[in-house]
């Protein structure tokens, strides 16, 4: 409530984004933009000064195309869920304090007007499906329809805004130019850009890479190709050819807009849910709106968003694998890698996640997918007249072990 409220007065601020990226709870801001590389300057975001929170109009795309201020992508969310929220709860009390004749007044003046009510419903859904179909395009190496609500300009700014306030919170964390894992990183990222340079969604950025000193194990990519890895994601990897497979999917999240799709369809379902939420907190009491709300936002999670990011997933896999097949990698070591990952569960040092329940499509499945794509992304790596792979496939080798040998074997790469 009070991000939102210091989000409304100080709209158009760049203190008030950072503010918001720093304590918004967001899965959606938390997850898709992430920390700001290191040597990128920082270029100042002046467009937002003079901004008001108003529709504006968008560089031609294939249709003339709405787009808002990234700022409102930023806030949409709390916004949309307190206003509704207080819409609901005010109405409530509003109508407990009518007399039963009030409030019969009230009923025969809906009556009356019903059809009214119910077309200028209609018509703000139909606006709103209107909206939707002029922003969806497909998606040149998927081939796969989405909706894109920001324009390249803003999908820069927006990026900038978070990419500037997680640069501030793990400014000492950025590890220089001459450590070992930064040129280790520096150089397997050069040979996979620049063995894709053909594409000109990776033409067109400026890719620069952030290590930053963490155990954590992960790595990002920024929407505008600012690629960042924690440290800890070299203790995930044997080898170079598996570090290769993991930046590659977060080059290939970049290369399909899957951060800008997410806040795209993030938005449009944050509209869509103020109505239910408004009726939730108008008809009920509110502790059970509370858990009435909580419940539908989860089950729209799990029926509508988690299948929607693990699909985002899977093709960040296959792009990933057949960029990392251009750039000569033994593509293979990508099944190893989450066969590896499969092992950590399979001796209960990782935990099992429930398939349904999760972000990520689940370990088995990964190694079952990329292994499918394999040939395809062998075949591509034949055609860019890579050196041969080794005669010992890592596949058969790794599948080969006992889960105790697995085990040794984690250890010793200190995996484990
Ligand atoms: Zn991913």
């Amino acid at each position: 409530m009070l991000l939102v409220l210091r989000g409304l007065s100080l709209m158009g601020r760049r203190e008030i984004v950072k503010n918001l990226i720093y304590k918004s709870s967001s899965r959606t801001l938390a997850s898709l933009y992430q920390y700001r590389p290191h040597p990128v300057k920082l270029i100042p975001i002046g467009i937002y000064n003079n901004d008001k929170i108003k529709i504006i109009k968008c560089k031609f795309h294939t249709t003339q195309r709405l787009c808002i201020p990234p700022v409102l992508a930023l806030i949409i969310r709390p916004l949309t869920r307190f206003g509704a929220l207080l819409f609901g709860r005010l109405f409530k009390r509003w109508w407990s304090r009518k007399t039963p004749e009030e409030k019969e007044m009230y009923k025969k003046w809906f009556s009356a007007r019903r059809q009214k009510i119910y077309g200028a419903l209609g018509f703000l859904l139909v606006s709103l499906f209107t909206v939707y179909a002029l922003h969806l395009e497909t998606d040149p190496l998927t081939g796969r329809t989405r909706f894109i609500f920001l324009n390249d300009e803003q999908q820069d700014a927006l990026g900038q805004l978070t990419l500037d306030a997680h640069l501030e919170q793990h400014n000492h964390l950025i590890v220089p130019k001459n450590h070992p894992a930064y040129i280790r990183l520096s150089s397997i990222t050069d040979r996979i850009l620049m063995a894709n340079e053909d594409l000109p969604q990776v033409a067109k950025r400026k890719w620069t890479l952030t290590v930053i000193d963490s155990d954590l194990k992960n790595a990002f990519v920024l929407p505008s190709g600012n690629i960042f890895v924690f440290l800890g994601a070299l203790r995930m990897t044997e080898n170079d050819d598996q570090l290769a497979i993991i930046l590659a999917h977060e080059i290939a999240h970049v290369l399909l807009l899957h951060p800008i799709e997410q806040v795209s369809r993030s938005i449009m379902l944050d509209i869509l849910l103020a109505l239910p939420i408004a009726l939730i907190w108008a008809m009920f009491p509110d502790l059970l709106a509370i858990v009435f709300q909580a419940l539908g936002v989860n089950i729209a999670d799990i029926l509508l968003t988690l299948p929607y990011s693990r699909q985002l997933e899977n093709e960040a896999d296959y792009v990933g694998l057949k960029l990392a097949a251009k750039a000569c990698f033994d593509v293979r070591e990508a099944v190893v890698l989450w066969g590896l990952m499969r092992s950590l569960t399979e001796l209960n040092v990782a935990s099992k996640e429930i398939p349904w329940l999760s972000t990520h499509p689940n370990h088995e499945d990964r190694e079952r997918n990329l292994n499918a794509k394999l040939p395809e992304a062998i075949n591509l790596r034949m055609g860019r007249k890579c050196p041969r792979l080794n005669p010992v496939d890592p596949i058969k080798f790794f599948n080969s072990l006992t889960i105790k040998e697995r085990e040794a074997r984690l250890k010793a790469n200190g995996i484990l």
